[in-house]
């Protein structure tokens, strides 16, 4: 809409003015659509951005798919590029896509109240909005919680055959070991993940949900897992024999990656992303945003799903969610390195 208006102004003087004043037009315009690309779930955000648009009279408009995939649709869309946020469900994604500029700073002291310090990047271009917490599950039957204690525990040679874990090609293993990396180092980080792939009951699986099923069904007696998977097993199936358990609790906190979102480089409508965005951040739609998919909240005033506050309460790490991005390519070659396959 902006450069057409522009355009018909011929004199070059009144062109370049005529930009900012266009911004204030499309701000105040409550109808223009928020365009989202989106690697969560249609299923779990269409409700929401229902609610908002209810609730605002801004449209929403977005589309599915894989986070690399939209990620490099707007790398080749550029300013072209009809999005106005990016959502992912891992902090390396958003770390990728702030690497490449595609995405902008927003300055909210809005964010700023209702999202913790270490959930958000430091240079202000993506906030998480929900927490996804990534820990240690185990059979009730076959194994004393009292036993276990941190991930790098897992390397201990008590846990031979027993073992499962998913494969180190998806986002969410990445994360965490480069979260582990940051923590602890390169060298110890390759020490215990040799240790993991040496206790392998299985080949690594290619979900989560495999991962709980094999424990379940004997084939292993501990995994790591996204809790949400758990909470929608148990959805389905309340006597699930799978339990939780809070790793690190007496050292660097249980891992949390969160699902996020920022506003892209060359975004049409900045300020009805930022208002998705901040909306997003409190109240009732952080509760349905979390609480539809068995996650955490980010927003620390905001109530926990009942099944998922029945797992107690935990020390998350409290490292910057931004490491997992930092780190994410020294993490696949450390894995590549132990045989984590
Ligand atoms: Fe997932």
């Amino acid at each position: 809409m902006r450069l057409p208006t522009c355009n018909r102004l011929v004199s070059t003087v009144l062109a370049a003015l005529c930009s900012l004043p266009a911004l204030h037009v499309r701000a105040a315009d409550a109808t223009e659509p928020v365009v989202v690309y989106s690697a969560r779930n249609e299923q779990l955000i269409k409700p929401i951005f229902d609610r908002f648009t209810a609730e605002t009279g801004i449209p929403v408009r977005f589309t599915t798919a894989d986070a690399a995939v939209l990620i490099e649709r707007l790398a080749a869309e550029g300013k072209n590029s009809p999005a106005d946020m990016l959502m992912t469900v891992d902090a390396g994604e958003l770390w990728n896509a702030a690497n490449r500029g595609l995405l902008r700073p927003t300055r909210s002291s809005i964010l700023e109240a209702n999202i913790p310090a270490t959930l958000r990047d430091p240079g202000n271009r993506w906030v998480g909005l929900s927490q996804r917490a990534r820990t240690i599950v185990y059979h009730p039957n076959r194994v004393d919680p009292r036993t276990l204690s941190t991930y790098e525990a897992l390397a201990d040679p008590v846990w031979k055959n027993r073992l499962c874990l998913r494969s180190s090609k998806k986002v969410y293993n990445q994360s965490l070991v480069a979260m582990m990396i940051k923590a602890r180092g390169e060298t110890a980080t390759e020490t215990t993940i040799r240790g993991w792939v040496a206790n392998l009951a299985a080949p690594p699986f290619a979900n989560d949900n495999q991962v709980m099923e094999a424990i379940a069904a004997g084939q292993c007696d501990v995994g790591i897992v996204n809790t949400y998977y758990l909470g929608r097993m148990l959805q389905k199936q309340p006597d699930f024999p799978v339990k939780v358990f809070w790793a690190n609790q007496r050292g660097d906190g249980t891992h949390v990656n969160v699902s996020g979102a920022g506003i892209t480089r060359h975004a049409r409508n900045p300020a009805g992303a930022q208002k998705l965005l901040e909306w997003l951040s409190a109240g009732e739609a952080q509760r349905l945003f979390a609480g539809s998919n068995m996650e955490y909240p980010v927003n620390p005033t905001v109530e926990i799903d009942p099944l998922v506050r029945s797992w107690g309460s935990f020390t998350p790490s409290r490292i910057n969610i931004v490491e997992a991005g930092r780190r994410q390519a020294t993490a696949v070659r450390v894995m590549d390195r132990a045989g984590w396959r």
